[in-house]
């Protein structure tokens, strides 16, 4: 087979997505367990373009995606005109706030800018080309466990098709360039 078609016989999401198992686990959001301090920690230790919102680290289920600059936009614009906000503020994205201490800071409520239904695949779903992003108008997918738990399990990107594709186009020495 070309590295094309192999790669669209044989790879399946599982063996593109991200994380691998040596990078560090997924930046991911929880939808009403972290602070305005907390968010903006991770958003800026990081480089990537979005992240997944899940229930809690103990129930990693997809809820939802939400683009970096609008997590920053919104952030901004609440600790500046929004009474109250401050780094110790829940940060939610579910429906309802938990209940919270009645003395505490206002929560940031973002479900507003939270992608509810994000495009998903399960980990077996053989992988496609990469045209795929320009296709459905995506710029990255998430990777979530079958049936209803859909518990996050990884991303992939437009690159990480690139990269694969690359991969599997060097392994093999016959393989001729395909675009
Ligand atoms: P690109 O692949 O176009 O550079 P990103 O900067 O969003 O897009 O992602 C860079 C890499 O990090 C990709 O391999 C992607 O799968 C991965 N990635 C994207 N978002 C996250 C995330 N929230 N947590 C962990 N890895 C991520």
């Amino acid at each position: 087979l070309e590295p094309k078609e192999e790669f669209e016989h044989s790879s399946l999401a599982v063996d593109v997505m991200r994380p691998r198992r040596s990078d560090p686990p997924l930046a991911v959001l929880t939808q009403d367990s972290m602070t305005v301090g907390g968010v903006e920690a991770l958003v800026e230790s990081t480089r990537y373009s979005g992240f997944p919102v899940v229930v809690s680290q103990e129930s990693p289920r997809l809820v939802g995606f939400v683009l970096r600059r609008d997590l920053l936009i919104s952030i901004d614009n609440a600790r500046k005109r929004q009474d109250g906000v401050v780094g110790a503020s829940l940060v939610v994205f579910s429906e309802h706030p938990p209940a919270q201490a009645p003395d505490g800071p206002p929560p940031l409520r973002l479900r507003g800018i939270m992608d509810l239904s994000p495009f998903t695949v399960t980990d077996h779903t053989p992988m496609t080309s990469p045209d795929i992003f320009r296709k459905l108008g995506l710029r990255q997918f998430c990777l979530v466990s079958p049936r209803v738990t859909r518990r996050l399990l990884g991303i992939i990107t437009k690159k990480d098709i690139l990269k694969h594709m690359a991969q599997i186009a060097n392994r093999d020495p016959d393989s001729i360039l395909f675009n």
